[in-house]
């Protein structure tokens, strides 16, 4: 019977899922999905590991799916089929692990109340992330779960790129720069001495650039700066997230227009970047097919953001080896590749057209100061490895 590591990411309306046959060399995806809408109108569909639909399942419009009936319908496609497979473990996603957890965990119940109290650091996230922990803990409690924290691979970052210019009594209670997507720079990480050996032990930005967007500043496959802070919102225009903006605009919003935390808190992550500026969408791909000289604008604007942040980024590094794009823009679109890069020129960044059209891996000519690669991530991946490697570490203390 093969033994599978379940991979759960949960949103506020989405539970997205991975298994992974662990008996194969590197852990082989076996099925993977999502159910979404789960408040408006919720929707299961899964695939095979060759990408064919294996099911599909639609509640209707208006219908409502708590996240517990969500893995309900999950658990029972698995055991449908999962024929000869037994699950062993599931990892979940968590976007924030706090000053405490820098390496993925074993849950428990005291472990939970630790992640919920980081809840204030990450409101839009962290709830959602932990009640899958729970539900599968009451229905399988005898499955080992493993959390895996975006915040825990930026624990290198030295404390003067973790800080803010604020005063203690603010900073003590957590305030300060944690950096996420860290599932996905790690997976890069773990990758670039394969594929490219000198951007491994180099000093490399990635870009992970999808609907979320950071940038991150590695140095030997180390996480030294990112342009995310103390929230996802901070850094490159996203899209729907602004980025960095000057904290003077908050007060604005508060004092001049009458708006509160909530209406800041929903034109910041979800009215503004891409969808914002250009009024027509936030998805790249739309905005590349629109002739509307708004869109044109926001991706002037994304890819300058980008220009910069790379600047910031590199000066953390001390100078600039290589650059990675990741993520569902960076591994897809060769246009805006193609205009980071020539914004990049002056780092002596020198693309290779025909390899950014074909996709890469190398998209720089081997003339190039500074090389560009594509990497595509995989951040379940990365999530099924760690919760191999802890509960076969769980299984050896308890046989010890
Ligand atoms: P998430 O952060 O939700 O995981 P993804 O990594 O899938 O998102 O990235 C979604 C973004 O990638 C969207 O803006 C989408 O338009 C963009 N994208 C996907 N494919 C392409 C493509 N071929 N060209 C341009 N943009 C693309």
């Amino acid at each position: 019977m093969a033994d599978v590591i379940l991979v759960l990411n949960a949103g506020s309306s989405s539970i997205k899922f991975s298994a992974f046959d662990v008996e194969s060399d590197e852990l082989e995806l076996v099925t993977h999905g999502q159910v979404e809408g789960l408040f408006s109108a919720p929707h299961f569909i899964a695939f095979n590991a060759n990408g064919e639909k294996s099911a599909e399942h639609s509640w209707g419009e208006g219908a409502k799916l708590e996240h517990a009936d969500a893995i309900a319908h999950l658990g029972a496609y698995l055991r449908g089929h999962g024929v000869g497979h037994r699950l062993i473990g599931v990892g979940h996603r968590v976007v924030h692990g706090g000053a405490r957890f820098t390496k993925p965990v074993l849950t428990s119940p005291e472990v939970l109340d630790e992640l919920d109290k980081l809840t204030p650091l990450a409101p839009l996230h962290q709830p959602h992330n932990l009640t899958p922990i729970r539900i599968v803990a009451e229905r399988n409690p005898g499955v080992p779960q493993v959390a895996c924290f975006d915040t825990a691979f930026h624990a290198t970052q030295s404390p003067l790129a973790q800080a803010f210019a604020l005063p203690e009594s603010i900073t003590k209670n957590g305030v300060r720069r944690y950096g996420f997507h860290g599932l996905s720079y790690e997976y890069i990480a773990s990758a670039l001495p394969d594929i490219a050996p000198d951007a491994a032990r180099g000093r490399t930005v990635v870009a992970h650039l999808g609907n979320g967007a950071s940038l991150c500043a590695m140095h030997a496959g180390k996480s030294v700066a990112s342009t995310m802070g103390f929230t996802a919102v901070d850094g490159l225009m996203m899209g729907t997230r602004c980025g960095n903006l000057d904290p003077g605009v908050i007060l604005y919003l508060l004092d001049e227009l009458g708006m509160n935390a909530r209406d800041i808190e929903d034109l910041l992550y979800r009215k503004s970047g891409l969808l914002g500026v250009s009024g027509v969408s936030g998805d790249m791909r739309a905005l590349l097919a629109s002739g509307d000289e708004r869109a044109r604008f926001a991706i002037d604007l994304y890819t300058y953001r980008i220009g910069r942040e790379l600047g910031s980024m590199s000066a953390a590094l001390q100078g600039l080896d290589a650059i990675v794009f990741t993520a569902g823009i960076g591994e897809h679109s060769k246009e805006i590749r193609q205009r980071v890069c020539e914004q990049a020129a002056w780092w002596g960044i020198e693309l290779d057209a025909k390899a950014n059209e074909s996709g890469g891996p190398r998209i720089s000519t081997t003339s190039s100061k500074v090389s560009a690669w594509v990497i595509p991530t995989n951040e379940e991946l990365m999530i099924a490895r760690h919760t191999l490697a802890l509960i076969e570490d769980w299984r050896e203390g308890a046989s010890a």
